[in-house]
């Protein structure tokens, strides 16, 4: 017993089974992509290897007598959920994406919100990207992203291909197999990366030219340099180094390209950054245009984020391109989440912007009057260009 809690405690998950209720069913040894658990014939019975254990949930959920439980083995407070699941884990799953937030020490002045029909959801989000050598234009301001290991599942960018082609915007797939799918391509966008920009020849650029750089004070010079040099859509926000947070990086490039009279040289894409519809309003505020999301988009297709995405056997089919694994995952019914994880990004905004007349999603950036600061040093504040909420009476 002593030996078993010393081992136990080198794991980061444990299985919790509860033999009462288990009818060694084995659903758990086949949905498991890790090998945890294994039945063992002279017993009678399934066993499990807490150490290889990732932490997915998969088997906790699909267990068919909620005979498993899958518990961390740390102080922190476990963050793990699956949108499929109940509402406790669906509230567990907010605060975590609440808590990984960028946006915090900020809020949004609010008017009163109306009530309207979700169908109505695109009208007035319509935003044109790009302005130099080329433009896009696209319904909502939200680009569907996938990068690494589930940019390479053909079930899941066939549901990202569906979804942008029903939500009238563009994706941003890094993939080999992109060009093997030129219906993929022709809704994809090329986001070059800085470098890459400042090596290519002319003839090379697509149009319009989109470049990527780190939320980091380099990163901000050389979306500058980029901008300069005819780029005319800058994506940032992903973790550079050392790294800076995105709220920054984006209001000092708006910042910085308003005052040398270039901002309309170009589109600003909020990379990577937001995971809640509030956190649309604050990047928009701050001197965003666009917003590209992958992880909103892998949450809302049930990714419990157990970071075991680099080994590619991504129990629920997500982080795969395993044919076995990646069927598990329904392109049709991914494609509906998808959308409705977009329409709930855009539906408090499209409801502040219906009740106070704003037509447009644009006019809204840069509008740092309904932004307010609480809990912010008075350099952040500075750089962000926002007063604290005591001083601008609101921030209800
Ligand atoms: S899925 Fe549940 S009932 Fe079936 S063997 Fe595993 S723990 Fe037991
Ligand atoms: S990796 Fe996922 S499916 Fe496998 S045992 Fe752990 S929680 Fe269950």
């Amino acid at each position: 017993m002593l030996f078993k809690s010393a081992f136990d405690s080198l794991s980061e998950y444990s299985i919790v089974r509860d033999l009462n209720l288990c009818i060694s069913c084995s659903v758990c040894v086949g949905q498991c992509s890790y090998d945890v658990h294994r039945f063992h014939q002279g017993l009678g019975r399934v066993l499990h290897d807490n150490l290889r254990c990732k932490g997915c949930r998969r088997c906790e959920a699909l267990c068919p007598t909620g005979a498993i439980a899958v518990m961390r083995n740390c102080m922190e407070e476990d963050c793990r959920g699956h949108s499929v699941e109940s509402e406790k884990l669906r509230m567990i799953i907010q605060d975590y994406d609440e808590r990984c937030s960028c946006w915090a020490g900020m809020d949004v002045i609010q008017g009163p919100f109306s009530c309207f029909d979700d169908t109505e959801a695109r009208l007035g989000l319509v935003t044109v990207l790009g302005a130099q050598n080329g433009r896009v234009s696209v319904s909502v301001p939200i680009i569907l992203t996938l990068s690494g290991i589930c940019a390479e599942n053909p079930n899941l960018r066939k549901a990202v291909r569906e979804c942008v082609s029903n939500l009238g915007t563009v994706c941003d797939i890094h993939s080999y197999y992109v060009s093997d799918e030129p219906e993929l391509a022709e809704l994809g966008i090329n986001v070059l990366e800085a470098e890459e920009f400042m090596n290519s020849s002319p003839e090379a650029s697509y149009s319009p030219i989109a470049v990527r750089v780190d939320s980091s004070l380099e990163g901000v010079e050389e979306a500058f340099s980029a901008v300069e040099s005819g780029a005319g859509i800058i994506f940032i926000g992903r973790k550079g180094t050392p790294d800076m947070p995105p709220p920054i990086s984006i209001s000092m490039l708006h910042r910085k390209l308003e005052s040398k009279s270039m901002r309309q040289n170009c589109s600003i894409v909020a990379e990577g950054c937001v995971r809640q519809p509030m956190d649309v309003f604050k990047a928009l505020i701050l001197g965003a245009d666009a917003f590209s999301m992958e992880f909103p988009v892998l949450r809302a297709v049930g990714c419990t984020a157990c970071s075991g995405c680099i080994q590619g056997q991504c129990p629920w089919g997500i982080a795969t391109a395993d044919p076995v694994l990646y069927k598990r995952l329904n392109p049709a019914m991914a494609a509906r989440r998808i959308e409705d994880m977009v329409k709930r990004m855009v539906l408090p905004l499209k409801a502040f912007m219906e009740t106070n007349g704003i037509a447009s999603s644009n006019e809204l950036v840069g509008r740092r009057d309904l932004l307010c600061a609480t809990g912010l040093s008075d350099r952040e504040m500075d750089i962000l260009g926002l007063t604290h909420v005591s001083d601008c009476g609101g921030g209800q």
